[in-house]
């Protein structure tokens, strides 16, 4: 775009430091995960449920490698808080649409850090007399370990990095990279 070159195309290479999850290893784990929700929630009614905007590369993937019938739905949450780590005090922009009382509900997540969101995000949606909430995550990181959260399927376990593409971004950039990457020291500092 003209103005601002950092969302060009042609520019994203020099803004990596290093593709930490290339695409075809993360379509591969897709399918694996794919195949797995399958087989757990064959003849069962499910809604995936997306957290936006994270979750919308892993979402889109996720659903069309699905055999089972799926209906999709979407949750917009913002956690309160000083700096850049969550709070735990979350805010629902945009609720679901489906009212979930009696359904198999199934939370698509891009990534878990300190777990605090999606901890809320959990006890919200059980308040609601579900048949049963699960959750998927394509990424986790270490302090996920200490969320006292079952997370039922798990894409990859990653290193404490702030990593970007594939629905991740850096102050609403790099999201539509299709791989999973580090970001270059010049960004931050540019910042
Ligand atoms: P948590 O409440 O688990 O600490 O925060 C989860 C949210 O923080 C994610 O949904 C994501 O928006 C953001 N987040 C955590 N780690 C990263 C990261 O490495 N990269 C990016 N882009 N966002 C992250
Ligand atoms: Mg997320
Ligand atoms: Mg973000």
């Amino acid at each position: 775009c003209e103005g601002n070159p950092q969302v060009d195309a042609a520019d994203m290479g020099k803004d990596l430091e290093r593709v930490l999850i290339p695409e075809e290893e993360l379509q591969a784990k897709i399918k694996e995960l794919a195949g797995q929700i399958d087989a757990d929630y064959a003849g069962k009614d499910l809604l995936i449920v997306g957290v936006l905007k994270g979750a919308v590369m892993v979402m889109a993937d996720l659903a069309r490698a699905l055999h089972i019938k799926v209906e999709m739905d979407w949750m917009a949450v913002s956690s309160y808080g000083a700096g850049t780590k969550s709070s735990g005090v979350v805010r629902t922009l945009k609720d679901l649409d489906t009212d979930i009382a009696g359904r198999h509900v199934l939370v698509v997540e891009d990534i878990i850090d300190s777990g605090l969101t999606l901890s809320w995000l959990v006890h919200n949606l059980r308040s609601r007399d579900p048949a049963s909430v699960e959750i998927c995550t394509l990424l986790r990181k270490p302090d996920a370990v200490k969320v006292p959260i079952d997370v039922k399927y798990v894409g990859f376990d990653i290193p404490n990095e702030f990593v970007i593409g594939y629905g991740l971004d850096y102050a609403e950039r790099y999201r539509n990279l299709p791989f999973i990457g580090t970001l270059a020291r010049h960004v931050y500092g540019a910042e």
